[in-house]
């Protein structure tokens, strides 16, 4: 089959009635949606694996693989049903490529593969984080680019310059932990289970921010990078040293004071890049994009410089196939497709 040709057909017919399906299996989250637009959302459907992992405290990539193995079929099904069309009416079919779980995103670019082959349909791999930032567009239709974005999740931390829907410049990234991770561990060290981000912050509402001082040089120096590793082991030593001591610790304290430090980092760093570029947009993406605390320091600072700031509604912060459909979409309105030989990809790339 050809490709080129697949992808300008379907371009063709991207008027009356095309149907794109996007698949989602990056980490542990199977997830599959329709759009009929480039952000209009007929169906999404997710099989969460959050209660498969908590056992171990983290996602375990082989139980990750098999988990989507299982489900993709039943999700890719459920979506295309509530959506009210059939297979055959798919257009194209996106798929989250990289980065993620090597053998976790193969599930979903073979499956996806499989069905654009037996429909002669283009196939569009989708960059993961490019799809976490798509997933504002879905939430704000009068959003375009350019803009700085803050992707913030389990993987990744980076600052970019969203110059179009297809250029993109990398202005700061985190040098150790992403700041997912970083909350993921430390919630751990409190002791609350997997995925701890959403947990801590709960924590966090009850606890004083300034009880612990949680500071980090290089955070505060002129870098435009990041680091989070240092804060991380921050809370995992203050727990050792006071149960060595035998003293109780206030744990909401320490998460607060925490989330202090990594939004603060988050917000300085941000507020330099929007600087730097000009830009007056500022867009948050990611998992981290949950976190409440978060998403209204970053609205105040950017808009007390006269920026506005936007995220996307709690459903699309973390993994879900609508986002990918969205990056899909944009890539496909460029012209772009790839063929059967498209690839996972666990590392990211620009
Ligand atoms: P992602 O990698 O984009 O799927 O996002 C998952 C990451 O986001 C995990 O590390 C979560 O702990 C983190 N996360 C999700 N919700 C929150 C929250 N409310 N506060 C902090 N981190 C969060
Ligand atoms: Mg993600």
């Amino acid at each position: 089959m050809n490709y080129a040709d697949a992808a300008r057909r379907a371009l063709t017919s991207l008027k009356d009635g095309f149907i794109l399906l996007a698949i989602e299996s990056s980490c542990d989250e199977t997830a599959a949606a329709v759009l009929n637009g480039r952000r209009s959302v007929l169906s999404a459907a997710i099989h969460t694996q959050i209660p498969l992992h908590r056992l171990y405290g983290g996602v375990v990539p082989e139980i990750a693989s098999r988990s989507h193995a299982e489900r993709i079929r039943a999700v890719v099904d459920e979506a295309v049903t509530r959506a009210g069309v059939s297979v055959s009416d798919i257009s194209a079919v996106a798929v989250a490529n990289r980065p993620g779980l090597v053998g976790a995103l193969l599930v979903g670019v073979s499956y996806a593969k499989g069905l654009a082959y037996a429909l002669g349909a283009p196939l569009i791999g989708v960059d993961h984080l490019q799809g976490h930032i798509a997933a504002n567009y879905l939430t704000h239709g009068e959003l375009e680019p350019p803009f700085v974005c803050l992707v913030a999740s389990g993987g990744h931390s980076h600052i970019l310059h969203v110059r179009s829907y297809s250029e993109f410049e990398l202005l700061a990234k985190t040098r150790d932990d992403a700041a997912g991770e970083a909350f993921d561990k430390a919630a751990r060290a409190l002791g609350l289970p997997y995925p701890g981000g959403p947990e801590l912050e709960k924590l966090a509402l009850d606890g004083d921010a300034y009880a612990y001082p949680m500071r980090s040089a290089f955070n505060e120096s002129d870098e435009s990078d990041f680091s989070f590793s240092g804060l991380k082991t921050a809370v995992v030593n203050l727990v050792h040293t006071e149960a060595q001591r035998g003293a109780r610790l206030n744990r909401a304290d320490v998460a607060a004071s925490f989330q202090r430090a990594v939004v603060q980092t988050l917000v300085d760093k941000s507020m330099r890049c929007l600087e730097r570029t000009g830009e007056s947009t500022l867009v948050l993406a990611g998992g981290v994009s949950a976190n409440a605390a978060l998403r209204a320091a970053l609205k105040r600072a950017a808009e007390a410089r006269g920026a506005r700031c936007f995220y996307p509604e709690p459903h699309y912060c973390t993994d879900n196939a609508a986002m990918i459909g969205c990056a899909g979409y944009h890539r496909l309105l460029q012209g772009c497709a790839d063929g059967l030989a498209l690839d996972a990809e666990a590392e990211w790339r620009l």
